[in-house]
């Protein structure tokens, strides 16, 4: 069963899972990069979503105490 498939909030189109190679996702610990992780994506205006599992797999590697599989640096800088 499709953690996705449902109406998109943005847009008429409909929601669905595809696998992506990396994707960024932001919790209120943190960001990590989650590598061929199932996101929903609208096939009409191609908004990204994550679903609860996905979140909880991100917090849990933010909360462990075990070091990442890897880590990557990250430009920041104003606009
Ligand atoms: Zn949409």
């Amino acid at each position: 069963m499709s953690l996705y498939d449902f109406p998109c909030e943005y847009c008429p189109g409909t929601v669905h899972e595809r696998v992506l190679d990396r994707e960024p996702i932001n919790h209120h610990r943190g960001i990590v990069i989650l590598e061929n992780v199932p996101i929903g994506v609208c096939d009409r205006c191609g908004a990204h979503y994550v679903a609860a599992p996905v979140l909880k797999r991100a917090e849990a590697i933010l909360k462990s105490d075990r070091p990442p599989g890897r880590t990557l640096t990250v430009p920041v800088e104003g606009y």
